[in-house]
């Protein structure tokens, strides 16, 4: 699944980061988690161009199961989403026609 339209599971990669700051951030609550686990199952930009994967499964895989979260590795996520959510919205924000090739 590599489609450029961003239409999976119909939530957009930016408000996954954000969803996902918040919720690594120790403010969301449970059921968004299993749609942030969703998304990054699927979603390639979010994996790839952010380096999520890693970390974020780990921290979430982590976080779902009630685990403390390292705060090393909690920092290190915090980071990225920072800057990948920035990138994000600047980049639709750029974009507006839809459906880019990658
Ligand atoms: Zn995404």
């Amino acid at each position: 699944m590599s489609g450029g339209h961003g239409k999976h599971s119909g939530t957009p990669c930016s408000e996954v980061l954000e969803k996902l700051y918040t919720y690594i951030d120790g403010e969301l609550e449970e059921p968004n988690c299993e749609q942030i686990r969703e998304h990054l199952d699927e979603c390639g930009p979010c994996l790839d161009e952010y380096g999520l994967e890693e970390a974020v499964k780990k921290l979430v895989a982590k976080h779902c199961g009630c685990d403390p979260v390292p705060m090393d590795l909690r920092d290190k996520v915090l980071g990225r989403l920072a800057r990948a959510r920035t990138e994000q919205l600047a980049r639709e924000a750029r974009t507006e026609s839809p459906g880019t090739p990658a």
